[in-house]
């Protein structure tokens, strides 16, 4: 086993935070930053920061702290966008049209390159420079575009069969936004983001007066139709 493969899920997540604002550090000409104010900024411990970063390298210098342009390109390299990655994204409805027009704030060498929708009233349609092509055409654009990683914003019902298209073309990672469980091969890893799920839990943080007589159902509220 590498040391990258003992390197917790959690750590790798907390990466492509530190990036972000390290880029915007970047932005404004600020070359040091120190564990303590990206602890502040970012609301972690620094001391978490600084073990995680240990993971990879000695960056810090003590007194001086990290080096900003440096610090972005371990971490990119660490994260392997120190390459171009290529994007495909399935399913340009309500939310692949946003996440396809969001693409151009994309940096760090990841960049959705194709969309695809399986309504022909959508193919042909441009979005944000993209042209909306047939899903058929799915695995030959993977191979040709070296396409790496999967979007999937279709409707559940449909999700299975198009995470089942990525892998057939060869994609290895596939962020899934549709509310259910994918399954694929085991060397094919899937990002779940679950929207309502995390919406709904939220309800479970909220502190309610005790004393709170509205409980029922929205459906009950003439708000809802
Ligand atoms: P939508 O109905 O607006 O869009 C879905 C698109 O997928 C349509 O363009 C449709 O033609 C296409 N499609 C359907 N089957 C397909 C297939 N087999 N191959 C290729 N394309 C296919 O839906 P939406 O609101 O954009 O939501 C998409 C998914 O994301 C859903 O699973 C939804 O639950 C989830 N989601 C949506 C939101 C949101 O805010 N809209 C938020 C979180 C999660």
């Amino acid at each position: 086993m590498t040391k990258q493969d003992k390197i917790s899920e959690a750590v790798v997540r907390r990466l492509p935070v530190y990036l972000r604002y390290l880029n915007e550090l970047s932005a404004s000409d600020i070359l040091t930053v120190s564990s303590q104010e990206l602890g502040a900024r970012l609301n972690l411990n620094p001391a978490q920061i600084r073990k995680d970063l240990a993971y990879f390298g000695d960056f810090g210098r003590k007194g001086v702290g990290y080096n900003v342009s440096y610090l972005i390109e371990k971490i990119r390299q660490i994260l392997k966008l120190d390459r171009p990655l290529y994007v495909a994204l399935v399913g340009t409805g309500n939310l692949g049209r946003a996440l396809s027009n969001y693409n151009t704030y994309l940096k760090d060498n990841m960049k959705i390159v194709s969309i695809f929708d399986a309504d022909p009233s959508k193919v042909g349609m441009v979005i944000n420079n993209l042209v909306v092509q047939p899903v058929e055409e799915l695995a030959q654009t993977v191979k040709e575009k070296n396409i790496a990683i999967g979007i999937i914003t279709v409707p559940a019902a449909a999700a299975q069969k198009v995470a089942d298209r990525f892998v057939e073309a060869g994609v290895r990672g596939i962020l899934n936004f549709a509310p259910t469980v994918l399954r694929t091969p085991e060397d094919v890893r899937i990002h779940q983001t679950d929207f309502t799920a995390d919406l709904l839990s939220l309800a479970y943080y909220m502190n309610f007066d005790s004393e709170d007589t509205t409980k029922g159902t929205l459906e009950d509220e003439s708000l809802v139709d």
